[in-house]
């Protein structure tokens, strides 16, 4: 079964969203096999975007990430990181509330930084990311 790392944002987090968002994914059908509220280190944030490093915006990604606590989860389900994607929606919060409005991202998130929810975008992400947030005997 396939497996997907999402992280409720600190601006979700700090809004009380994170009960909401939780059980988006429990009623979808996805299984929780790990979870826990952290805080990322500057480091911690620079090393999970690493593919971001070159980009404009990943200054004031870090920034953001680290700006408050996070609720990080393992889900497992059918095809997971593309149906969590979808339940997501659009990186921009903004463009979500026109195209997706019943998406996490229209719901919760304000614009295309600040958006309410991390999802692996690939199985080979996923593979990357899991590992960088649980350790193995936190994945049950
Ligand atoms: N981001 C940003 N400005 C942009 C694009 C992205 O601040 O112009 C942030 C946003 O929080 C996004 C994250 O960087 O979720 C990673 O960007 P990516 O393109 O991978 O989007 P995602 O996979 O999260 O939809
Ligand atoms: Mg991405």
């Amino acid at each position: 079964m396939e497996r997907t790392l999402v992280i409720v944002k600190p601006d979700a987090f700090e809004k009380g969203a994170t009960g909401k968002i939780i059980d988006r994914f429990i009623s979808e059908g996805f299984q929780i096999r790990a979870l826990k509220l952290l805080r990322l280190t500057r480091e911690q944030a620079e090393g999970f975007y690493a593919v971001h490093r070159e980009r404009p915006f990943f200054g004031e990604l870090v920034e953001f990430m680290t700006s408050g606590p996070v609720v990080a989860m393992v889900l497992e389900g059918q095809e997971a990181v593309k149906r969590v994607r979808e339940i997501i929606g659009p990186t921009d919060s903004e463009e979500a509330r026109r195209v997706a409005p019943d998406s996490l991202r229209a719901l919760f998130g304000t614009d295309k930084g600040r958006n309410a929810v991390h999802a692996s975008d690939s199985v080979e992400s996923a593979s990357y990311e899991i590992p960088f947030i649980f350790s193995q005997l936190e994945i049950v």
